[in-house]
């Protein structure tokens, strides 16, 4: 049970994540001022943020990735998914997720793709 603890620890540092992202873009939204229809903060709930088209003009695409990753790993979390390597199915130990929450491999099969990147230049040579 005290993987399925972990877990919960690393959901709350990702929806803290979340929050600091949306946070920093109601604020943007505020200064720039494109709110004059309508009070920010609480009429508008994150599920109409997301919606929202200036969400979507405000939001830096480094951002933008980043909320995809938290999201896709929460989606992860509710299927009973995360932290299982996509490669091999194995479990990826709880320490590699708490310093990459967002990892989807093994340590093994990380290693074995990115050395198949690196070498397939080099095999593809040999074989030629
Ligand atoms: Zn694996």
């Amino acid at each position: 049970m005290a993987r399925a603890k972990e877990i919960q620890n690393i959901k709350k540092i990702l929806l803290n994540m979340k929050n600091e992202i949306m946070e920093n873009l109601k604020e943007r939204m505020k200064s720039a001022d494109i709110s004059d229809q309508r009070e920010i903060g609480d009429v508008f709930d994150d599920a109409d943020l997301e919606q929202s088209r200036e969400f979507n003009l405000l939001l830096t695409t480094r951002e933008k990735e980043k909320l995809e990753q938290i999201d896709a790993a929460l989606t992860r979390m509710e299927a009973g998914e995360y932290g299982i390597c996509e490669e091999c199915g194995e479990q990826i130990p709880i320490g590699r997720l708490k310093a990459m929450p967002f990892a989807t491999l093994c340590v093994k099969c990380k290693s074995k793709k990115e050395s198949l990147e690196g070498y397939t230049t080099a095999l593809r040579e040999e074989k030629a």
